[in-house]
């Protein structure tokens, strides 16, 4: 016998799965909403379906991020597609996103193209969402893993956006150029952290730079001068905790108007300036 969608959600609630979790990997085996799954929770599944699905619970029980098992996550009111070779997007990096936004709608509206560049796109999270809901701006991103910049390009496609995609390393790509707006969420978690062992399926070069977790945000601060238009803007997302250092690193660099915005749980999570030129 096999099982009905309502046993096969109750046992993998019993296996110690989140229920949202658990519906979400039975929709995604079945290719079917929540909504539908609840209205068809006496059906049966068949014996292929129902293998499928415990497979994925014992991965998920296992700690694989849903975004991977499903093979996609919501990001800013994007559908992204996501996979292991990039860092999953998560609901904090919409405060970055949030703050650019306002920039290119205030203080730089009356700029008619605004360039914009998002430095380790990943998924490409960041640098869609602002191509979605700005369409006036120029989105360029850069990526230094091909794996993930494959990802990007994909969702870029899938979705309509008009993003320039570069391969290298930070500015690399970019020899010579200047932006209105210059965005990045890098890797930032300190080495000896003990919440790097749980994301240990994300990639590691998305999450830490290695020793204090400030590296790649104190090469940022001092390179985007480099990169910024006279009156350009330099955000970057970085730990809970580290928003002082990142302030002065931006306040060493030359920049102004040095200041905070806080993420979902109330930290000040991005960090940001205007470069003064
Ligand atoms: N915000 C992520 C986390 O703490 C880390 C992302 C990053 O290092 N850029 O899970």
């Amino acid at each position: 016998m096999t099982p009905t969608i309502d046993q096969a959600l109750q046992a993998a609630r019993a296996q110690g799965l989140d229920r949202l979790d658990a519906q979400l990997l039975l929709g995604h085996v079945l290719g079917q909403a929540r909504a539908w799954l609840i209205a068809h929770d006496g059906d049966p599944l068949t014996a292929a379906q129902a293998e499928a699905f415990a497979g994925l619970c014992a991965r998920r029980a296992a700690g694989e991020p849903l975004a991977y098992l499903v093979g996609e996550r919501e990001f800013h009111g994007l559908t992204l597609q996501v996979s292991p070779a990039v860092l999953v997007p998560r609901p904090d990096t919409e405060t970055l996103v949030d703050w650019a936004l306002e920039l290119l709608g205030g203080e730089l509206a009356d700029r008619p193209a605004p360039s914009v560049v998002d430095l380790g796109t990943g998924s490409g999270a960041i640098a869609l969402a602002v191509a979605h809901r700005h369409a006036a701006a120029h989105v360029e991103a850069v990526d230094t893993s091909l794996d993930a910049l494959e990802v990007a390009r994909a969702n870029g496609r899938r979705l309509g956006l008009p993003v320039v995609w570069h391969l290298g390393s930070w500015f690399e790509p970019l020899a010579g150029r200047r932006f209105d707006l210059v965005l990045s969420n890098p890797p930032y978690i300190a080495a000896d952290d003990p919440h790097l062992a749980a994301l240990g399926h994300e990639p590691t070069q998305a999450l830490t730079p290695g020793g204090d977790g400030l590296d790649s945000l104190r090469w940022l601060a001092a390179h985007a001068p480099a990169h910024l238009q006279p009156g350009g803007w330099l955000l970057l997302e970085h730990g809970w905790d580290q928003a002082d250092a990142v302030a002065a690193m931006l306040g060493d660099a030359g920049f102004a108007a040095v200041s905070h915005r806080r993420d979902l749980a109330g930290h000040r999570r991005c960090t940001g300036g205007r470069w003064p030129g």
